[in-house]
């Protein structure tokens, strides 16, 4: 039997991540992997969606902005097809570099499905039908993330009733696409299709989109899908589905008690995510898996098993990369025996919609339910030149702070390059700032950048480019 020091069982932004930091502390690493290197991020979820999320992007401003920039382009075309080989070049690029860095770093990598038959020991399943089983001396981390969650009324038939992992994959862009959850996936990639001219329909159960994310945010987005021609349904239910003659598909929903029937030709599910922890033979040693399936782990990724860690999706929400990225680098230096812990002042997030989404820290709601007085700045892209040039003003930087402290509490953008520019929020929540260390600190001319120095100094009623209320 092959003795490791560790062994991860996942190779996803949690897994290899992790892989790589434990070979790099010079620790002995197994890597196992029944599927892609990469995980769902790097095949079929973050970077295809970004690919074609920005291809969307640029094409949707060929059509609508170019010109009035004095850009005359003549036609502009799309081609799923060439977009898709694009996008498939990225995913290998990107895969073949994982591969790479676990090689270099020393890790091994292995194919097969594993299973966890001991404190520490793994049973790996090969393709060729063959089994091995390893053992780790210090630590095995499972790294498994999440599965698409299927609705019993809309099973998946990989052509007309879609998941995500099909929607990044489409060669042909459906005349009219109904998106089930009006999450992040659903809105990320119901827009994509909409750019390049579907008639989006949005079916969201509860009131409100993207639940939980501030919803001035929300509005801004909610607004241009409905613009481009799109429709929301709210408080809406999908029930099940017909399919028509002529090859359409009527799906039946409930409206607050009130049925209708929308025809459409393909339907994206997006109601969520669950996590991988069935299959994986933790029942056998004890490991704890909660009411939704996940595996929770303390501060130092450990699972009621002290040998057994649990990081990413597994172990709970947020299901987001980075989250997994960084639980990965802290376990692996835990296993290495080095001082680390789970202790981060916010996982920041960021929502690939158009225009972009992204959030750090908590929501003046948030805020106020936990007992504090807020102050808010906020910053119309509207007023800044930068977003001018770009024909990009719809959005603002909104900063939630103390009111008494003016100590920053939580960041959020809608507008361009919200993604990019939330960093700077997160740094500010983890060193603790105060709007006037954001206000004081320059900002470069002309940047977007210089919203989030704006929204601080409005927070304090001092910003120049806007009337301070
Ligand atoms: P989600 O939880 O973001 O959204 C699912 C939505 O579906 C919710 O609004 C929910 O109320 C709704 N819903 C559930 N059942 C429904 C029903 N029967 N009918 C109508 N609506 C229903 O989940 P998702 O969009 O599938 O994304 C899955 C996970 O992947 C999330 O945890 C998300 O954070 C992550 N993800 C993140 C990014 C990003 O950060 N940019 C991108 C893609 C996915």
């Amino acid at each position: 039997m092959k003795t490791y020091d560790a062994i991860v069982i996942g190779s996803g932004p949690g897994g290899y991540v992790c892989a790589i930091r434990l070979g790099q502390l010079k620790q002995k690493t197994l890597c196992i992997e029944k599927e892609e290197v990469g995980g769902v991020c790097l095949n079929w979820g973050c970077i295809p969606s970004k690919a074609l999320i920005n291809a969307a992007h640029t094409y949707e401003k060929a059509h609508s902005s170019m010109a009035t920039m004095g850009i005359k382009l003549g036609s502009v075309e799309h081609d799923p097809n060439a977009m898709q080989d694009w996008k498939e070049g990225i995913v290998k690029r990107l895969t073949g570099g994982v591969r790479g860095l676990l090689k270099s770093n020393g890790a091994d990598l292995l194919a097969g499905t594993a299973t966890v038959v001991s404190p520490n020991r793994v049973e790996v399943k090969k393709a060729d039908g063959s089994v091995e089983t390893f053992e780790a001396t210090k630590g095995i981390v499972l790294a498994t993330g999440s599965s698409t969650i299927e609705i019993p009324s809309f099973k998946f038939d990989g052509k007309q009733i879609i998941g995500a992992k099909e929607a990044v994959s489409l060669r042909e862009v459906p005349k009219r696409l109904l998106v089930i959850g009006g999450g992040v996936i659903g809105l990320e990639l119901g827009m994509v299709y909409q750019a390049f001219g579907a008639e989006l329909v949005v079916v969201e159960a509860l009131p409100t989109l993207l639940t939980g994310v501030d919803q001035d945010c929300v509005k801004v987005v909610e607004r241009r899908i409905q613009k481009r021609g799109g429709k929301i349904y709210k408080n809406a239910k999908a029930m099940g589905y017909e399919k028509q003659s002529d090859g359409s598909i009527a799906v039946k929903i409930d409206v607050e008690g009130k049925p209708e029937t929308i025809v459409t030709d393909v339907v994206l599910v997006a109601v969520g995510m669950r996590p991988n922890s069935r299959g994986l033979g933790l029942e056998n040693v004890g490991v704890n898996i909660d009411k939704r399936g996940f595996v929770p782990s303390d501060e130092f990724g450990r699972t009621n098993v002290p040998t057994i860690y649990s990081i990413g999706d597994l172990s709970g929400p947020p299901m987001l990369a980075h989250k997994a990225s960084k639980e990965g680098e802290v376990i692996a230096e835990v296993i290495a025996g080095h001082k680390a812990a789970k202790d981060w002042a916010c996982i920041p997030g960021a929502i690939f919609t158009d225009p972009e989404i992204a959030t750090a820290g908590l929501t003046a709601e948030e805020a106020q339910a936990k007992g504090i007085e807020v102050s808010v700045g906020k910053f119309p892209f509207a007023a800044l030149g930068k977003a001018m040039a770009m024909m990009e003003t719809d959005g603002f930087v909104k900063i939630v702070t103390d009111k008494k402290t003016k100590q920053v509490l939580g960041v959020h953008i809608v507008g361009p390059e919200a993604s990019t520019m939330i960093s700077e929020g997160a740094l500010a929540l983890e060193m603790a700032a105060f709007a006037e260390d954001i206000a004081l600190t320059i900002h470069p001319h002309p940047t977007l950048g210089e919203a989030f120095m704006e929204a601080a100094a409005h927070a304090m009623g001092a910003a120049i480019h806007i009337v301070n209320r």
